[in-house]
């Protein structure tokens, strides 16, 4: 039951703090156990940096759900760092803070270059479901593990969030660490590589940040887009992607979209990273994803009937963790209730989800108020013309149609003349990123969409 707590903690703080924030930090963290006696949540993170990271940073967050979902006032929260001698202290945090904690400065710039991110265990090529819709991201990941270096160098993997592209990477390592064990495999998501790399710079040890990504023989590096505007990471990403090319070590890269895609990122670096094979993964068919839901619910000890997945799935979820997520909330009423799983059960529990999705909206009736705000017609938007105006308009239509429908970014680039899905997923975070920094963009939007809903 405690895993199912930890994973309604994930979605709320992916709800809160964003899924960046959940990919990066909390995901590599367990609920160890819950004593309820001490009123402690005991976690434990893989190494140190994570340790420090999410103490410092996301104490009173975490004090706050866990206390809520455990029903319990005033939770402690104990951070086991697994990379400890198990004879030392583990830290504490919260109300009973008992141990002081090591300098944040003296600590961080070893244990960054020490640090190895860990694969998780459960992503691996059996617990990976295939379908037509990334069989050949399949195929590709398990290729390059019978031969690493050889085939396919460097594999790209791209494709939209929540899709299975974290979980590919760390198949991919898994099978290569059983199968050579010789053989030094780094796991590396871009954005931890950037924080590494200015802390190395902040620490004078790049020569250490270097020889470490050097001295591997698979290089693993998740959702690589994240390197781009940061030029002087991606000078030194350049060196070591080159040496390590050279020598023939196999590295294999996952992006949210098309190396020439990435904006802000070096034409030469872009060239590099598609200059051996690139791979996609799609949002999975109907059938594809009744299949997963039953792989999961297997996993998590429950036998879910073939109507419930079909009712799940029909709910057109946006992507794979989202369908998990609402899996992972059936599952765990239905055993907290000690309700079988049935289809109502499921409507009951899901309500929520489906309730809070946007009014529905016709394509038609955001390419009309384009029209009329920007006078650029359906064909304009459709063609390839990609002067400055035109394609802030069809941004602008594509982040609408993606936040007031519940259509797919398939679907959405389907309608605006063929468009690849990841080319719609770019315009969209744009526009989304965009509306953040901008408090006119972000009026502007409002009063369309106020239009819209008229
Ligand atoms: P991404 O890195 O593309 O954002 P993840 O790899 O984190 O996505 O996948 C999100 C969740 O969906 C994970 O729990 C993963 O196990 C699951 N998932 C995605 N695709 C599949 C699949 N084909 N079979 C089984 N699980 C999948
Ligand atoms: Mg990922």
């Amino acid at each position: 039951m405690v895993e199912h707590i930890w994973d309604q903690f994930l979605t709320i703080i992916k709800e809160e703090a964003g899924s960046r924030v959940v990919d990066t930090w909390f995901k590599a963290v367990n609920l160890d156990r819950w004593d309820p006696a001490r009123k402690t949540v005991y976690l434990r993170a893989p190494n140190t940096f994570v340790c420090n990271w999410i103490r410092s940073n996301y104490t009173k967050l975490m004090q706050e759900h866990l206390s809520r979902l455990l029903s319990v006032n005033e939770i402690a929260i104990v951070i086991i760092d697994s990379q400890e001698k198990s004879d030392s202290v583990p830290m504490v945090t919260g109300s009973v803070s008992m141990h002081a904690t090591p300098e944040h400065g003296a600590t961080l710039p070893s244990t960054i270059i020490k640090s190895r991110t860990s694969m998780n265990k459960n992503y691996v090529f059996d617990t990976f479901v295939v379908g037509p819709s990334n069989s050949l991201a399949f195929a590709a990941a398990q290729a390059v593990t019978e031969q690493p270096g050889r085939l396919y160098n460097p594999l790209f993997i791209y494709g939209g969030s929540g899709l299975g592209k974290t979980h590919l990477m760390h198949a991919i390592g898994n099978s290569i660490r059983t199968q050579y064990n010789k053989y030094s495999v780094l796991y590396q998501p871009a954005d931890r590589f950037v924080t590494e790399f200015i802390s190395a710079i902040r620490f004078d040890k790049v020569h250490a940040f270097k020889s470490k990504y050097h001295t591997v023989d698979v290089l693993l590096i998740d959702d690589v887009h994240c390197i781009s505007n940061k030029e002087q990471t991606q000078e030194a990403f350049f060196h070591i992607f080159n040496a390590l090319y050279e020598s023939h070590k196999q590295i294999i890269f996952s992006s949210d979209t098309f190396p020439q895609n990435i904006h802000g990122l070096a034409e030469r670096l872009q060239s590099r990273l598609a200059c051996g094979l690139v791979v996609d993964i799609q949002i999975p068919p109907l059938e594809t994803q009744v299949a997963i839901l039953k792989k999961k619910a297997f996993l998590h000890d429950a036998l879910l009937p073939d109507d419930v997945a079909h009712f799940i799935a029909s709910l057109e979820l946006t992507n794979i963790r989202e369908l998990e997520g609402a899996l992972i909330r059936v599952l765990a009423f239905s055993s907290l209730t000690k309700q079988p799983l049935t289809i109502s059960l499921a409507q009951k529990v899901l309500d929520r989800v489906t309730e809070r999705r946007p009014v529905m909206v016709d394509f038609s009736q955001i390419t009309q108020l384009i029209h009329k705000q920007y006078s650029f017609s359906l064909d304009q938007l459709k063609s390839t013309d990609r002067s400055k105006k035109l394609a802030h308009a069809r941004h602008i239509a594509i982040y609408l149609m993606k936040n007031m429908t519940d259509r797919s970014f398939r679907d959405i680039g389907n309608y605006l003349g063929g468009r690849d899905h990841s080319t719609i997923l770019h315009a969209y975070n744009k526009i989304k990123q965009a509306i953040n920094d901008n408090a006119m963009l972000s009026n502007q939007i409002k009063r369309m969409k106020g239009d819209i809903l008229r």
